[in-house]
Order: C-alpha cells, then structure tokens, then sequence
C-alpha cells in the first residue's frame, strides 16, 4: 500500500469513527438516566410521575426536598381544622390537576372563592353582587356596562381556545427548550402578551377604565398581590379565575396532589436540602448533587449522589433558594426578578362591617376584592376547611377569614377589619415573581441535561402551569435521551391536526 491509498484509508476510518460517534451523540443511552429532582411541590412531583410513566420502572429517580411534599400548595392547621394556606383554587379547565384529582381517586370540593363578591375601593364597597341573580345582573350592568360578560369571552377566545392546544401538543411528545418557544407553540401572541401591560391590553380592546380600575384591579391583587402594570399574559390568567363559577379544590387539601403525585411515581424521596450541584463530565455521570439531611445534625458532613440528568424544581431566585452550580464552563445564576411577598392572615372573628360601610351582617359580602393600588391588604375572604364546611354557620357564629396582603399586617389594621376575634395566625410566602412587562423568559435547559421547571413561573405562576412545565422537560429528557430531534422546538400546526378538550393524561 504506498503513502496516498494509506493516507486515503486512514482518512475513510475517520470518518467512519466520526459517523459512529455523532450516531451515538443523538441515540445512544440503552439504559434509562438517573435522575435528581429538587423540590416536591406539584412542579417536581409531575415530573417525577411523568418520567415514570415514559420510562418504565428502571428509571432511577430520587426527589430532594427541604420542607414538605406539596410546596406552595400547603395547609395549616387553625382551629382544629385544616386550612388552604398557599394555593387554594384550581381552574375547571386546568387538565392536568383535574384528571391527577381523578387518577387518584381524590374528591373535588366545589365552590372554592364563592358567595357574595364585593369590591372596596379604600373608602366604599363600589360593587357588590346580591343574593338575587337579576339583581345582581342589573347591578353590574348599571356598573360596568356589559364588560363583565364581555370579559368572559375575551378570555376565552384570546387565552383559553389557545392555552388549551398546550395538552394535545404536548401529549405528542413534542418539547420546548425555551419558556418563549413553548408559549409561542401555543399561540403566536402569548409571548407578546409578557411585553404589554394588561391595562394596555384591555383598554385597547375596549373595555373601560372604570371596569379595569375597579374589577380588574381588584382580580390582580387578589390572585397576585400586584397591579395593573402586570404583563397582559399572567394578567390574563388571573382573569380567568375572577367571576368563574367552577373553581374548585382537593377535598382534603392540594396538597394531596403532589403527595399521591410521588407515592405514584415510585421516586425516592430524599429528605434534604440540596445546597450545591456540581458539572463533572459527560463521560461519567454529569453531575454531583451535595446535600444535607433534614434529620442529620448541625455537624454532619455534606452527603453526595451522581446523577445523568438534574431537574430543578423550585424558583431559582434570591431568597427562595440558594443552590450553588459549581465547575459549569458557563457559569449560573439565580434569575434577577425578586420574589413577591404575599402574607396569608387567618382570623376567627366577626368582620367590622362598619369599616366598610356596612350596617348589617347579613349584606356583608363573602369575599372583598380591593381595587385601591395602596390599601394594605389585597383581598378578605371567608375561609372554608379542606374537608369542607361541617358545620352551619349563624350569625352570632365568628367565621374563618383570610386576608391577603403584601405586608404583615399590624394590630391596628386587624382592628380595622374585625370588630370581634378569637384567633389569628399568619403565613408569610415569597409568593411569585414581582412581574414586570418584558422580563426575560428564562430557559428550560440550563446546560446539558440540566433542566428547570420553575422558569415557567415568569410567564404565569400556578398549580397547572407548573404541571406543564413539568410535562414539557419530561418529554425533552425523553427526546433528548433517545435522540428524538425532531420533537424539541419543532413543533409546527402544519404538521399536526389537533383536537383540543379531549385530552387524557
Ligand atoms: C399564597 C399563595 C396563593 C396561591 N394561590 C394559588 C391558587 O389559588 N391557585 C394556583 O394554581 N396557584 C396558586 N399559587 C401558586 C402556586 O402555589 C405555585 O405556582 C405552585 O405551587 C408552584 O409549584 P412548584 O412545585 O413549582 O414550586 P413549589 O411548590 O415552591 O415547590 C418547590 C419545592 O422545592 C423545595 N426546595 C426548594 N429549595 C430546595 C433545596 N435546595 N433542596 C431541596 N428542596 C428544595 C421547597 O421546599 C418546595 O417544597 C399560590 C401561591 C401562594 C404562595
């Protein structure tokens, strides 16, 4: 063989080498990943349940978590019943917590937020709805005009029709490496709505100011504790929940969710607080997760696993968490948007009806929404128990309230809205992010097989959104591991004719 032909075959070889390596870069991996997940609220737990049903029972997934299973969705015990304390109402059209609810077997309790609804301004009670239908009807009218109802089918045609697409497109299999990519994939606008205010939104789309100033106001601080500068998209579904009649909870608690969420996945639950994971390569096991046991003492030395694939779930933002990523050749960060403070106040008592206007119990509305940017609490609601209401309330009875505010109230301000109490317990929440229009939408990939759920949070932060985020990185492992190219950021309506309120899990 002279030189040439040598060089030639040698050349040949390469390539074939090359070939082969490339082949194995997009489909190798015969065996399934191990997985870390960190969080068990709804987002990890999803995604844990997810990633067993696509992989079979030989995936090894553990789920790290420093408190309790459920996260946000948690309850407190007062009054020798349990209360919703963080996520308490779910939307009738939120497909995942509604078919998980009944996968498990799980009791929706209806009527979450429900009764006589008023909107106080600071000063007067501008609008409240009545016991008699017509009336209530007529009053909203002379109001608003007919934006209440025009409201509905503004949301429904501009976010719902649209928003509802997410769970054939995802139950293809299709994944999305961006927030952008996969609001995009849903409707070319939704990513438009995170750049414009919902004011802006509304008001261009004819609705009045008083009816944005009063009743959308009043929806934005009771479901976000923030005002009419928020981006139209998470503006929009806070929209959704006001005047809709089907909200609902998990008899028992949300939190039921997660925790069957978990149980159903097989994962191993790690009682920890995981403080640092570290790149190592990609020929071993990418990553080194170091944590600490919620039971180990103050002394105990850092416990370490390996790992092929990290999830995080939970808002990686300051204060909220605080994960170090070391030995990355790129390096990350927490994102910049700070975390809203939200104050859950419970309290047994009977409301100071006067304060607001008032002279009889019996006209007092259930919930009262605050339209005015600078009152110092959001919203003031009867509170029901998880297991629903036992008993018959009177009116000589003092009922369970829970104000939301972005503050801890002081004594004085509960004196304001109590004429009588018996109880008070309060829970502090870094909440949901402080939204701004045009904040970045963060990634879903933070490098190779790295992924993280929570950047979904500053599209709309919510029991569900959760949930899709979640499906979305378990359809991206699954299409990352096994090669499958053609499902990440390729999703196009050209290619698939989709139905859309059919959906199962
Ligand atoms: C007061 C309040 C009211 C709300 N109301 C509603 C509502 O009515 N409807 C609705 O749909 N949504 C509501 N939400 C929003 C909803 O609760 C959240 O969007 C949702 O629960 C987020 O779930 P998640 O799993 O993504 O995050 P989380 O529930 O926050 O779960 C993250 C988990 O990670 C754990 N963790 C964090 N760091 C570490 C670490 N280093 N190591 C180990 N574990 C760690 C945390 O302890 C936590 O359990 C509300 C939220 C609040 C606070």
């Amino acid at each position: 063989m002279n030189m040439a032909s040598l060089l030639k075959s040698f050349t040949s070889l390469i390539c074939i080498l090359l070939t082969c390596l490339q082949t194995i870069g997009s489909t190798e991996h015969e065996n399934p990943p191990r997985i870390a997940i960190i969080g068990a609220g709804i987002g990890g737990t999803s995604a844990a349940y997810f990633l067993r049903e696509h992989f079979g029972p030989d995936v090894k997934i553990d789920v790290f978590e420093k408190r309790s299973v459920g996260g946000r969705a948690a309850t407190i015990l007062f009054n020798d019943e349990q209360y919703e304390a963080g996520a308490s109402i779910i939307h009738p059209r939120n497909m995942y917590m509604v078919n998980f609810t009944k996968l498990f077997g799980l009791e929706p309790l209806g009527g979450a937020e429900s009764g006589k609804l008023g909107i106080f301004d600071g000063k007067d009670m501008v609008f409240s709805t009545s016991d008699w239908g017509v009336v209530t009807m007529a009053k909203m009218v002379w109001r608003y005009g007919w934006d209440v109802f025009s409201i509905r089918s503004y949301i429904n045609d501009h976010l719902f029709t649209e928003f509802l697409k997410i769970y054939d497109i995802q139950s293809l299999g299709y994944s999305f490496t961006t927030v952008a990519d996969l609001l995009l994939a849903m409707n070319e606008t939704f990513v438009e709505l995170t750049k414009k205010s919902i004011d802006d939104v509304l008001k261009d789309a004819g609705f009045s100011e008083r009816f944005i100033n009063e009743f959308v106001m009043g929806a934005l601080r009771m479901n976000y504790g923030q005002k009419l500068g928020l981006p139209a998209f998470v503006g929009s579904v806070s929209l959704a929940a006001a005047g809709e009649s089907g909200l609902w909870s998990v008899k028992g608690g949300n939190k039921l969710v997660p925790q069957k969420l978990l149980e159903s996945s097989k994962a191993t639950l790690i009682e920890a607080t995981v403080t640092k994971v570290t790149f190592q390569d990609d020929v071993g096991p990418m990553y080194e997760v170091e944590y600490a046991k919620n039971s180990d003492g103050k002394d105990a030395g850092p416990n370490r696993r390996e790992y092929d694939v990290v999830i995080i779930a939970t808002p990686l933002h300051d204060k909220v968490t605080d994960i170090k990523f070391e030995e990355f050749p790129k390096p990350i960060h927490n994102f910049p948007q700070p975390f809203h403070t939200t104050v859950a106040t419970f309290v047994e008592a009977k409301p100071n009806i006067s304060y607001f206007g008032y002279s009889e119990v019996c006209h007092f509305p259930d919930v009262v929404f605050t339209c005015d940017k600078d009152l110092y609490f959001n919203s003031i609601g009867k509170h029901h128990p998880v297991e629903g209401t036992s008993e018959t309330e009177s009116e000589n009875k003092n009922s369970i309230y829970k104000i939301f505010s972005n503050a801890v109230p002081t004594v004085q301000q509960i004196d304001n809205l109590f004429a009588d109490k018996n109880d008070l317990r309060i829970v502090e929440w870094l909440a949901y992010p402080q939204y701004n229009i045009g904040d970045e939408l963060p990634p879903f990939v933070l490098h190779d097989q790295l992924y993280y759920i929570n950047g979904i949070e500053l599209a709309a932060s919510a029991l569900e959104m959760s949930a899709i985020g979640a499906k979305n990185i378990a359809n991206l492992i699954v299409n990352h591991w096994t090669g499958n190219m053609d499902k990440i950021d390729e999703f196009s309506w050209r290619d698939e004719s989709l139905k859309t309120d059919k959906t199962e899990l």
